[in-house]
Order: structure tokens, then C-alpha cells, then sequence
């Protein structure tokens, strides 16, 4: 008789190891690696699983289970993205069910994962306004037919002359909320019909292309450099400053790659940055260019993995511009992968697991596809340089701007001189407010970021200096004039806006500090006659948010454009000339190895917004430390410096890049209990690594709905092989989780935190 068959299987839980079921015999050559299985896990629970090994190991396990179906005849994840999952899982020690989970979009693992050939809906013939109209009358009887051809018109946005264009089926019965009986009823009468293409939800371009801008002198060497340097190297790193034309130089390389038959994936921290650069690259490369973000729904992601994995149709993705979780997608024959701002602390995931980097991960994904990483930055992590100073990677410069533009003049507003000499306007310097009167005179546009949302980040009462926090988080809640309420901006907890002191009953609450919406108030009474607009989290929850912001910009409809970080990095306006950057200090002054290194690139980035075209830009620092190094650095726009301060500084006190780090957050409900396992754990992990433990502390945020937090860090040098420690710590957890009583407490791993 021959040996059993046997399948590890990969189930979308946190629980740790790999979980084998039995091949049935019917089932003999129809399960293989990357094929999606049904099974039953933990009672009576049935998953869908992705399988990623055969073997014939008969498990250690009492019971093995059998697979009890088979979704897939062909692989739904390919060798390389289970490679990228092991990696990750490894890498940043969490399962590769938390990996599965992150990557794939629930519709996929719903079974749907097929094209619906037969699931559109459109017009049966061309209408024109009056055809249309006598149609809406006669319908008028039948009113959920009424509303099924309303919600197609709608969908579809036809009118009179317009080419009919098809519905998803799906789409058009949720959106009408009608039945599928309705539909067949409008087919019978011949006013819809039913296709059977193939045919895209997601809106597709025109095909008109324009052929690659030609590069300037700087950028050509720039350029050249790069790929020579890719003859040695896998990676590259392009050191350019902002507006230098980074994007055309991704360009270029990106048409060599879709030219050689090749995908490419291009990297972006945020999903506002992915608006302007998604029409730069479609003008060049059309309907290939395919776009990845957290803002499309299940449906659109799984036709957008669709279109990635199906290298053969005409319509398929070749060309990627996605955020963090683009690491994700079935590529099958990546050459090249871009990651703009490659400094960008976005790249990390922070909760859930798997927090993992995607630069880092991208990285790793090239290198399973025998492809190039290029690194693209104005002011680049101290890691990234790192590598390349040591020859890790290779190095390219593009030192001047596009078109000779200077980069722009930094002003500083000194606060606390200008308190004092009582010439504040709100929380305005003169020199802010002499350089935007001057922009407006001209009809020339301004940015101003404060790096907070809401209106001010606590109130407190003027009498006793009580301030209300969070009912679940040690934080404080952040003032929201527009709907009136106080916000924990760590778990979504709202309450009314007190009028009296929890303390002491007192009428005098009074806000305090500063975010984007008090900013936006107080401008609007500066400069009544301006136009002025606010990005941030509360105004971009929507997914065409973001869009319409920009255009409105582009097109000159706002004057003032206030924001969070969203609008400091990447974006390309024409007539923007000033930048205010209103509270340095609360960049400055975070607690954290890596707030020097941020707030120089936030500045920088921020800078690099103004002056992109014609004329020299402006920005305004306001600071009550203007000898700031950091900021004195920033005046010269000296990343060398910063680079090299940095440097010394992170030996000296074994940060990264010259030592590897881990934090482990232990959570409780309960602060004593928490105090009692944290201090078992340290001790524990102090057995281990002696020294190299740092804590258990209390973190900056201590308390997250209702869970006590305690972290402990742990630096291990650069040279020790790092699976060693991981399982040293392993280890450590499992023999904490078998003290009684362990199993209430909450253990997260992050590997090279951020
Ligand atoms: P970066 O990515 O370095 O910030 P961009 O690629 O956005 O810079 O370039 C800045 C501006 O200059 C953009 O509007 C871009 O279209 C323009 N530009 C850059 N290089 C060229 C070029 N070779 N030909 C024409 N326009 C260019
Ligand atoms: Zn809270
Ligand atoms: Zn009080």
C-alpha cells in the first residue's frame, strides 16, 4: 500500500504552527500548492484554506482530518506570494494566516474569486432624451422597475449620444435594492440587455498615449546611473531632491520594463498621492495601469487581483500604482518594483498583525522575482542610506530642480518673539501672514499643514485645569467643533461637549492648542475674501474624497488648502508658492529615537510642495526654538549632516540601522495583573538577552479601550543571526502563556517598530 498524502494547509487564524489535513483519495492529484480547500478547524468551524505543501509526514496529532473540498483547479495564490507570506510570517513572527487575511480580499476567499461572464446589464439600444423620458412615464406604474432603470442611468452616467455602457448585475440590484426577477422583466421588455463579456466594474481609460517626456541632462545621467548600477545591484536608491523628477526618471524605467514584457509595481505611502500620479502614468502607459488601495470595496479589489494574475488578456494590469498592501497582489513576472518616498513611516503597518514594512517586504518580493528595487527619496531613512553608503545598495543623485527652480527659502516665525511682542494673529506669525497676503495679492495659491485634526487637541477647565479623557484610553479627547464633540482619536470614543468641569462644576472649559479645524476657522476670519479647503482624515472619509480636494486645488478653486500630513509629501501644484508649516515643535519634540530623522523629512517634504514651476517657492517654519539643530539643518535643506548626526547618534546608543529591535506590548485589562506577567516576562526575556531587554515601561499611550499596556524593547546586535532570538522570545511567551491565568492577557509582536 502506498503512503498516505497529506496537505499543510495555511487557515486565516492567529493561532501559531501549520495545520495538516489528509488528502482524501479522491482527491489525489487534484490538490497542490496555492489551491484554495475547504476544512474543518477548532469544532464545527469550516474554513477556506490555502494549501502550501504535499507531503507524506504522517502528523505527530492524534486525529488528522481529511480536506472536505477542493475550490480550485488551478493555483489562486502563486509560489511567489506563498513565499512572500512565509517570509513575512517569519520575518515579523506572526502566523501566515494573519498574512493570508491582510492579503486577500474577502471576496477570494468567499470562493467567488471568477470573472462573471454573464453578470452585466445595459441598455438594449441607444435612447434619446425623449425615447427616455416616455420610458420613465411608462415605468411609472412599475416603480422597482422604475428605480432598477434610474439606478442604471445613474451608474452608468448615460445620456443622449453617449456609447451604453454595462453594470455589474450585482452592483445594479444593490444599488436599486430590487429583485433579480426585476431585472429579467425589463430584459423580456427589450429595455435591457444582458452581456456576456467579460467587462471591467472598474472604470477603464482612454487609449490615447503620449510618448515619455525627454529627460534633462541631470536627469539622463541620473538615469544612466541607475541602471548601471542594476547591472551589480538589485537595489538602487535615488537620492533627488523634491521636484527634481524623480516621477519621470520611475517613467522611463518603467516603459523599458513594460516594453520587455515585464510588470512593474509603484510604491506610494498614502492613497491622496496616488490621485495626480495615477494620470501622470496613464497618459503614458493606458488601460495597463492598474491602481491598489484600502478605499476600494471587496468586489473592485478581487477584479482588480483578477487583472493582475490574468497576464494573458489584453486588459490585464502590467503596470501597479498601490499603497502598503500592493505587496500583496498576484504578480507573476515583476521586473522592477518603485518605492517613492521610500522613507515614509506609512510603509509600516502598526495593529493588526501582520505589521509589517512594505518597503522592506517589497524588497524581499523583487528578489523572489529576480527583479529590481528602486528606492526613491528627497530625504532618505537614515536605513535606506545606510545600505547605500556601506554599497548594499547602490546610490544615484539628482541634486537640482526641474528646470532650474531654486529650492524654495525657508523663513522662520519665531512664536515666542512674536507673543511676546503681542504681533500674533491667532496662531499666525507675521512673517506667515506677510508671506500669504502676498501669495493671495498675486492669486497665487498656499498650503499650511498642522499636523493634528479636529479643532483643539483637549480642552481643559480654566478654574482647576481638569481635562476630560478618554472613558477607554489614557488619551485625551480631542475637540470637534463641526459636530460638536469631544474625540479619542485611538479608538473612535465620542461625548458631548461638556459645559461644566468634571472636577470641580465650574462653567469655564476653555480648548486648548490647536489642529486643522480650528486653523481653517480662524483663516477664514484672517483672510475672509479667500477660498479655503481642509484635507485631513475627517474631510477624505469617502473614496473620491481625495480627488475632488486635488482637482479643486489644480483647478484654482481654493486659495488656502490646510492639511495633515496627507498634503505634505508628493503632490505637484503648478501655482502653489507658499508653505506654512504652523507648530515645529510638537514635530520636534515627540519622544522617540526617530523624531529628528521624521521631522527633518517632513519639512523637507512640506517644502518641496512650493515652488515646483517657474519661480522659487516659500516656506514659512513657525517654531519658539528657532536654533533648533534640526530646524538650522532644514534652513539648508543639509541631509548629508542630518544623515551623519544621526548616525553617530544611533551608534552610540545601539538604535537601528547598527542593531535590530523587537517590542512586545503586553495588554490587560487589569493594571496589577499586567504588572505582574510584564515583570515575568522581562525577567524571563532579561534570562535570555541580559542587557539587551529594555523595560517592561509604560508607553506614551498606556491605556487603548480599556486594555493596560506595558512594552518591553529588545535590541539585538546586527551581526547575531535574528532567528536565533526570534525563538528565544518564542519561547519566553509560550512558557508565560502557560501560567495560570495567562490566558487573558494580550501579547503583540512588532519587529522593527516604527
Ligand atoms: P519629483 O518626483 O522629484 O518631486 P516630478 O517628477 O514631480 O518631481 O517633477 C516636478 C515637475 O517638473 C512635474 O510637474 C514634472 O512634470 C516636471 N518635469 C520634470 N521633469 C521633466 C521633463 N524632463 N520634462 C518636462 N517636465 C518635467
Ligand atoms: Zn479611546
Ligand atoms: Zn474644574
Amino acid at each position: 500500500m502506498s503512503k498516505p498524502w497529506f496537505a499543510d494547509i495555511i487557515l486565516p487564524l492567529a493561532v501559531r504552527g501549520r495545520f495538516t489535513y489528509k488528502i482524501p483519495d479522491d482527491f489525489l492529484n487534484k490538490v497542490y500548492p496555492g489551491y484554495r480547500v475547504t476544512v474543518q478547524f477548532g469544532g464545527k468551524n469550516l474554513y477556506t484554506g490555502i494549501v502550501c505543501r504535499i507531503h507524506n509526514e504522517t502528523p505527530s496529532y492524534k486525529t488528522v482530518k481529511e480536506i472536505l473540498s477542493v475550490i480550485d483547479d488551478s493555483p489562486s495564490i502563486n509560489e511567489n506570494q506563498l513565499g512572500i507570506w512565509n517570509w513575512i510570517s517569519e520575518y515579523y513572527m506572526c502566523t501566515e494566516g494573519e498574512v493570508m487575511k491582510a492579503a486577500l480580499p474577502s471576496e477570494i476567499c468567499l470562493n467567488n474569486f471568477k470573472p462573471r461572464l454573464d453578470a452585466y446589464i445595459q441598455l438594449a439600444g441607444k435612447l434619446t432624451d425623449d425615447e427616455l423620458n416616455m420610458l420613465l412615464d411608462k415605468l411609472g406604474r412599475a416603480p422597482k422597475q422604475l428605480e432598477a432603470l434610474l439606478s442604471y442611468l445613474r451608474i452608468s452616467g448615460y445620456s443622449e449620444g453617449d456609447e451604453i455602457k454595462p453594470v455589474a448585475k450585482q452592483l445594479l440590484l444593490k444599488d436599486a435594492g430590487v429583485s433579480p426577477a426585476i431585472i429579467e422583466s425589463l430584459v423580456t421588455k427589450g429595455v435591457f440587455a444582458i452581456s456576456s463579456l467579460p467587462v471591467t466594474r472598474l472604470s477603464q481609460s482612454g487609449n490615447s498615449y503620449e510618448p515619455v517626456k525627454q529627460l534633462s541632462e541631470a536627469q539622463s545621467m541620473a538615469f544612466d546611473s541607475i541602471k548601471s548600477q542594476f547591472k551589480e545591484k538589485d537595489i538602487v536608491l535615488l537620492d533627488g531632491v523634491t521636484s527634481s523628477g524623480k516621477t519621470e526618471i520611475y517613467i522611463h524605467l518603467i516603459d523599458e520594463q513594460l516594453k520587455a514584457g515585464k510588470q512593474v509595481l509603484y510604491m506610494l505611502p498614502e492613497i491622496a498621492l496616488t490621485t495626480q500620479i495615477i494620470l501622470r502614468l496613464k497618459k503614458h502607459f493606458g488601460s495597463v495601469t492598474g491602481i491598489y488601495h484600502s478605499k476600494f470595496s471587496d468586489a473592485e479589489k478581487a477584479e482588480i487581483w483578477q487583472k493582475v494574475a490574468d497576464t494573458e488578456t489584453a486588459n490585464s494590469y502590467r503596470l501597479i500604482l498601490g499603497v502598503r498592501s500592493s505587496v500583496f497582489l498576484p504578480f507573476t513576472n515583476l521586473g522592477l518594483i518603485i518605492i517613492d518616498e521610500e522613507h515614509d513611516g506609512s510603509y509600516k503597518q502598526q495593529d493588526p498583525a501582520p505589521r509589517y514594512h512594505a518597503r522592506d517586504t517589497a524588497i524581499m518580493l523583487a528578489a523572489l522575482h529576480k527583479a529590481h528595487t528602486l528606492l526613491g527619496s528627497a530625504s532618505p531613512s537614515i536605513e535606506s542610506y545606510n545600505n547605500a553608503v556601506i554599497g548594499k545598495y547602490g546610490l544615484a543623485f539628482l541634486k537640482e530642480r526641474y528646470g532650474m527652480i531654486k529650492l524654495p527659502e525657508i523663513i522662520i516665525g519665531n512664536t515666542r518673539e512674536a507673543y511676546k511682542r503681542k504681533l500674533m494673529v491667532s496662531h499666525f506669525t507675521p512673517e506667515l501672514l506677510y508671506a500669504m497676503d502676498e501669495a493671495l495679492g498675486k492669486e497665487e495659491q498656499i498650503i499650511l499643514f498642522q499636523n493634528r485634526r479636529g479643532f483643539s487637541p483637549y480642552i481643559e477647565c480654566s478654574e482647576c485645569g481638569w481635562i476630560p479623557v478618554c472613558i477607554q484610553c489614557a488619551v485625551n479627547l480631542t475637540y470637534h467643533k463641526g459636530i460638536g464633540r469631544l474625540v479619542c482619536h485611538y479608538c473612535g470614543y465620542s461625548s458631548a461637549m461638556p459645559t461644566h468641569c468634571g472636577s470641580c462644576n465650574s462653567t469655564g472649559m476653555v480648548t486648548k492648542g490647536f489642529g486643522t479645524e480650528k486653523i481653517e476657522d480662524e483663516i477664514k476670519l484672517v483672510f475672509p475674501a479667500a477660498r479655503v479647503a481642509r484635507m485631513d482624515q475627517d474631510t477624505t472619509r469617502r473614496k473620491n474624497s481625495f480627488n475632488k480636494i486635488i482637482r479643486a486645488f489644480e483647478e484654482r478653486r481654493i486659495d488656502i488648502l490646510i492639511g495633515t500630513q496627507m498634503i505634505s509629501k508628493g503632490l505637484d501644484f503648478e501655482n502653489l508658492t507658499v508653505v506654512g508649516i504652523l507648530n515645529a515643535d510638537n514635530l520636534l519634540n515627540y519622544p522617540d529615537f526617530r523624531a529628528h530623522e521624521r521631522s527633518f523629512q517632513l519639512m523637507e517634504q512640506v517644502s518641496g510642495r512650493a515652488g515646483r514651476r517657474q519661480k522659487q517657492g516659500k516656506v514659512i517654519i513657525q517654531t519658539s526654538d528657532p536654533q533648533n539643530k534640526i530646524i538650522r539643518l532644514v534652513l539648508r535643506h543639509d541631509y548629508e549632516t542630518l544623515f551623519r548626526l544621526q548616525s553617530e547618534e544611533r551608534k552610540t546608543f545601539k538604535y537601528p540601522p547598527f542593531c535590530r529591535m523587537v517590542k512586545i506590548s503586553i495588554k490587560h485589562k487589569d493594571k496589577s495583573q499586567l504588572n505582574y506577567f510584564s515583570d515575568i516576562l522581562g525577567t524571563d526575556l532579561k534570562n535570555a538577552f541580559g542587557k539587551r531587554v529594555l523595560g517592561p515601561e509604560s508607553p506614551v499611550i498606556s491605556q487603548v479601550q480599556l486594555w493596560y499596556i506595558k512594552t518591553i524593547l529588545i535590541k539585538i546586535e546586527r551581526e547575531k543571526p535574528p532567528a536565533k532570538a526570534k525563538q528565544l522570545i518564542f519561547e519566553s511567551i509560550e512558557r508565560l502563556e502557560k501560567i495560570p491565568g495567562a490566558s487573558s492577557v494580550k501579547i503583540a509582536i512588532d519587529v522593527d517598530p516604527y
